[in-house]
């Protein structure tokens, strides 16, 4: 497990999120405080899609300071009903993308709140239609690894 980091620069040297956050470009703004930022997503999925993202630069869920990671959330948590409201919307997807495997692409932290319509064409194909499905056994001894890894971190460096 990674221990959270200090903010870093971003190893490309230029972040279009910090740039945003400190003014540099054009951005809507609907939240902020001292520790988050919540703006319109430039490329929205619909109407409303917003960004919760940490001032700091940090850039996945791992490198985020427990309590950082706390405060988005808060925020998220508080902006969901308001957002889905003020979009119009019925329903939501919650979407982090931790990481380049994962799909991200700007590599700043942020947690999209997604406003979803019937019809509206966007889906997370979950249940994956190209799933593996594991036996029981499988399953158990993924679970008992994971378990055993929280109980004792180091095992996961044996
Ligand atoms: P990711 O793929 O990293 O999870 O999502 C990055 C998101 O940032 C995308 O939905 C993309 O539309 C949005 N985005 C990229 N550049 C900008 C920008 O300059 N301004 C805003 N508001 N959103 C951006
Ligand atoms: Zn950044």
């Amino acid at each position: 497990m990674h221990a959270p980091t200090a903010p870093t620069l971003p190893s490309t040297g230029h972040c279009i999120f910090c740039d945003l956050i400190r003014g540099a470009a054009e951005v809507s703004i609907c939240y902020e405080d001292a520790t988050a930022i919540a703006f319109l997503d430039i490329q929205p999925v619909n109407p409303g899609h917003v960004l919760v993202v940490p001032r700091e630069h940090y850039e996945t869920l791992q490198d985020i300071p427990g309590d950082v990671g706390l405060h988005l959330y808060q925020v998220a948590t508080r902006l969901i009903p308001v957002v889905q409201t003020a979009a119009g919307a019925s329903d939501m997807n919650i979407v982090v993308n931790s990481g380049h495997a994962a799909g991200q692409n700007v590599m700043h932290y942020h947690i999209h709140l997604i406003p979803r319509r019937d019809g509206d064409g966007f889906d997370v194909p979950l249940p994956f239609p190209g799933s593996e499905m594991p036996n029981r056994q499988q399953l158990d001894a993924m679970a008992a690894r994971v378990g055993s890894m929280l109980r004792d971190p180091l095992a996961s460096h044996r």
